[in-house]
């Protein structure tokens, strides 16, 4: 096995001079140099073909011993030196101080193709930022990163990716719902992927200890390697470069409001300072359409991350970047003109993106108003929004309604979880909207098959459901792994139609929606 490494991070900036692996407040320094725990007993249980192939490696690579050692960390790859990064961060809307990588361990940085790559490991021991945890990580964490990174990524939604999954054949102490029961779980690690993984705690962390030197020589790494368009060491560059993180925070989170994903843990060390959707938390996917609706239920009492509140929290944790970036910049208005562009071009990108899911491909002023109307409407009663949008597209421009003949008992009847609930009154709003949708139709000059496409590459007709995750993880735990490599190969198509899959394109189903893991999900993992 043969890679090419052109490690940046390690060679180009301050490392911790303390080379021990104990719990610390690390100062001056990007990282701290660790080696990940050997595992007693690794199996690999899961590889992706395609993240392989993006950093140089065959499939009979991946079914070496070497490989499997590299990731589970029971090998160091010759001349390199993992390593533990220090951020820090805001979570719930406080300062949090230094947290780091306190269960990933960064292997080291490889080019191929002329893509620049960096591997980690997560759930690979501790680390000098584990404050007073294990730096482990439990299979049915490390199956809901590997499968929904992939997930993201084949829904064009940018993300870090995920190489492999592997027991390491210990066990982990998890009190799951942080209620007082305490059970031994199957220990795991995931290697992930991504040109980086710095976040904008990396910065934060160097601003609020006045740290100016190391907080520039990290802002100009991440100019030099990673926004080639900005000009490192300038006033202007520094802003170009936040205008780029501004634009691909705004991007990442339209796409997630587009499919219905929630994070579940927006903390400003879990932003990438690339726009990667990064850290799979507990994170969930709408299946009712609801604009309060958080899969964690750490955030319960203030919901705090729920969906409808995502954009405004992406604009929160810019700021507090501007407010790290500062100290180099020292021009608030040209930050403060950035942060203000993020809102006036949300919601004009939210329209686009909405427009696009309603397969309407010509503007009208009212078209605002038909969105708004519509996000009431599926709110009304539990409306699946996967299910929802998907059928929308077979919805005829010709289409009548009539009492007797409504899309709401036909073509999109199967997005309703409570039929029982469409009284008249419910359904003479649906039907309002309809009407007004069909009219709209009308003035577009596509054909019902033309609509249908375009509504379709944006629509995904296959999510992963937290359902069908905690099916994959209840199989998992007993050793099988049939539905866990069915899923993973389901995702990476979830715009097309595939009848062998077609089971997964229904609604929850009801066992699970009181059932932990599937509605209700911790940071515990
Ligand atoms: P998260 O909520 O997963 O984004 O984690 C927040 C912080 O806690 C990060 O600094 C993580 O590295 C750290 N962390 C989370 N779980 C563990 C663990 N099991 N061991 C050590 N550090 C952890
Ligand atoms: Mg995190």
């Amino acid at each position: 096995m043969k890679l090419n490494i052109s490690n940046t991070f390690n060679t180009n900036l301050p490392a911790d001079a303390n080379s021990k692996n104990e719990t610390r407040k690390v100062f001056n320094a990007c990282y701290s140099n660790v080696l990940p725990k050997t595992p007693s007993n690794p199996k690999l249980i899961h590889t992706s073909n395609n993240v392989a192939a993006l950093i140089g490696l065959t499939k009979d690579n991946l079914n070496s011993t070497s490989f499997l050692n590299l990731v589970t960390g029971a090998f160091v790859y010759p001349n390199t030196t993992p390593y533990a990064m220090c951020y820090g961060g805001h979570q719930f809307g406080n300062w949090a101080g230094q947290l780091g990588d306190g269960r990933a361990i960064n292997l080291f940085e490889v080019e191929h193709k002329n893509k620049h790559w960096a591997l980690q490991l997560k759930g690979a021991g501790e680390t000098p930022y584990s404050r007073n945890a294990d730096g482990l990580a439990v299979l049915r964490s490390s199956i809901r990163e590997h499968l929904c990174s992939e997930a993201m990524h084949y829904l064009n939604i940018s993300t870090t990716r995920s190489l492999s999954l592997a027991l390491t054949g210990n066990q982990v102490l998890r009190d799951v719902m942080y209620n007082g029961n305490s059970a031994y779980e199957k220990g795991a690690v995931v290697c992930r992927i991504a040109p980086s993984f710095i976040r904008f705690g990396n910065f934060e962390i160097f601003a609020s200890r006045n740290d100016t030197n190391t907080l520039k020589a990290l802002v100009n790494h991440t100019i030099t390697q990673h926004f080639p368009n900005s000009k490192a060491n300038t006033k202007q560059g520094y802003l170009d470069f936040f205008k780029s993180v501004t634009n691909r925070t705004l991007k990442m989170v339209i796409d997630w409001q587009r499919v219905g994903f929630v994070h579940g843990v927006m903390n400003t060390d879990n932003m990438s300072i690339l726009g990667l959707t990064i850290d799979f938390g507990p994170y969930g996917w709408l299946e009712g359409y609801d604009h309060n609706w958080t899969p964690n239920t750490t955030d319960n009492q203030y919901k705090r991350y729920r969906y409808g509140n995502q954009p405004n929290i992406a604009l929160w944790n810019l700021l507090q970047l501007a407010n790290a970036l500062y100290p180099l910049i020292e021009d608030a208005k040209a930050l403060e003109a950035i942060l203000n562009s993020y809102n006036d071009a949300y919601p004009i990108a939210y329209l686009k993106m909405m427009r696009a899911k309603l397969g309407l491909t010509t503007t009208d002023t009212a078209d605002q108003d038909l969105i708004n109307e519509l996000e009431t409407v599926l709110q009304l009663t539990e409306t699946d929004m996967t299910i929802w949008f998907r059928n929308l597209s077979n919805l005829p421009k010709a289409y009548k309604i009539t009492p007797n003949n409504s899309p709401l008992k036909t073509i999109l009847k199967d997005a309703f979880y409570t039929p029982e609930k469409l009284n008249n009154e419910v359904t003479k709003k649906w039907h309002i909207w309809l009407q007004k949708y069909l009219i709209r139709l009308q003035r577009e000059h596509n054909s019902d098959g033309n609509r249908k496409k375009i509504m379709d590459a944006v629509n995904p007709k296959y999510v992963l459901r937290n359902y069908i995750a905690q099916l994959v993880i209840d199989q998992a735990d007993k050793g099988n792994y049939n539905l866990l490599n069915d899923i993973h190969d389901m995702l990476k198509k979830p715009y097309d139609e595939q009848p062998n899959y077609e089971k997964w394109f229904t609604k929850r189903p009801e066992w699970a929606r009181h059932k932990v893991g599937c509605s209700m999900l911790s940071c515990s993992s």
